[in-house]
């Protein structure tokens, strides 16, 4: 989690002498920043948890509470509140090496040294900033990365990587944990019969459709929808027995039967169905997660000879 920034950035100054404040404030203030002030350490503290600041410039020598501590204890309140690391700035009087090693040792991102060259806090305010704001980007493009990585560019719900790196997840802390894992595959009726009727667009549309309602089957955050390969579906339910996974099969069935698809090719009724498998076991060290894939394809297979449009189940 990141903390939203603010628009313009938000810097805070820590400093217990008056007049050097209302200096960096208006420093801060003519490169277009909002400002607020701590008086010592604890008010800085105090300050930095409710008004979660973008940059923070911190006097070293301060009564009550230093510079130094003052660093250290922002960091480990970020540690707690999975913050991104604000940069801190720290303000010495003395640019002797203890100091400066204290300074970075703390924790601080850059230091400047009193009597204030003010060119260079306004460089280093910026050039911070600047590091956060990439980060960000940086982070949220990771995250869509990942996005794309993991799901199904047509339907968007998980892709086959993600469902066989999530099935393996789940097989491992089910069989730890002793509960049943669930495996639900679903195929389209006449799908290819569909394509041929109303064409490969509609056939797109047809499969984000039942991706959809799958999607909605799988209603919590711990189950997943995946699409398996070209009209095949999949839905991972962990902790879930065969009793509780079947009532999901009957789900989709109910939930496809309402949107109510024409499929004028289909050769049991008028409307687009499914077949589907389903399997549960407990996971233990005897058998693999490919056996409850095979499982629920064998259900899925009974599923289609008994006539389709409906769900078998098998246990392993
Ligand atoms: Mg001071």
């Amino acid at each position: 989690m990141t903390f939203s920034s603010h628009n313009p950035p938000l810097v805070l100054i820590a400093d217990d002498d008056k007049v050097v404040r209302v200096c960096l404030r208006q420093a801060m203030e003519q490169d277009g920043y909002q400002v607020i002030e701590a008086v010592d350490g604890e008010n800085c503290l105090a300050m930095f948890s409710k008004m979660q600041p973008d940059v923070v410039l911190i006097d070293a020598v301060m009564p009550h509470m230093d510079g130094f501590t003052c660093c250290q204890q922002i960091q480990k309140m970020e540690q707690h509140l999975e913050g991104n690391g604000t940069p801190l700035l720290m303000i010495t009087s003395l640019d002797d090496e203890e100091s400066v090693q204290q300074a970075f040792s703390s924790g601080a991102s850059d230091f400047v040294t009193k009597p204030i060259h003010w060119a260079v806090l306004r460089q280093r305010v910026k050039h911070l900033l600047n590091q956060v704001r990439l980060y960000e980007q940086l982070q949220s493009a990771n995250q869509e990365l990942k996005r794309l990585a993991t799901s199904d560019g047509l339907t968007q719900v998980a892709n086959r990587r993600r469902f066989d790196e999530y099935l393996q997840q789940e097989w491992n802390r089910m069989q730890r944990d002793r509960l049943s894992l669930s495996l639900v595959m679903c195929d389209i009726d006449f799908f290819k019969v569909y394509n041929d009727t109303y064409g490969h667009q509609e056939g797109d549309d047809c499969l984000k459709k039942v991706a959809k309602v799958l999607d909605r089957a799988a209603k919590r955050s711990i189950d997943l929808a995946a699409r398996y390969g070209g009209e095949e579906f999949a839905i991972i339910l962990p902790n879930t027995d065969l009793q509780g996974a079947t009532r999901v099969a009957k789900n989709i069935q109910d939930a496809l039967r309402e949107i109510d698809i024409p499929h004028s090719g289909s050769k049991i009724g008028e409307n687009l169905t499914l077949s589907m498998g389903v399997a549960s076991t407990t996971p233990s060290p005897m058998i693999n997660p490919e056996m409850l894939i095979s499982a629920a394809d064998r259900a899925l297979y009974q599923a289609k000879e008994a006539g389709r449009d409906r769900f078998c189940t098998f246990t392993p």
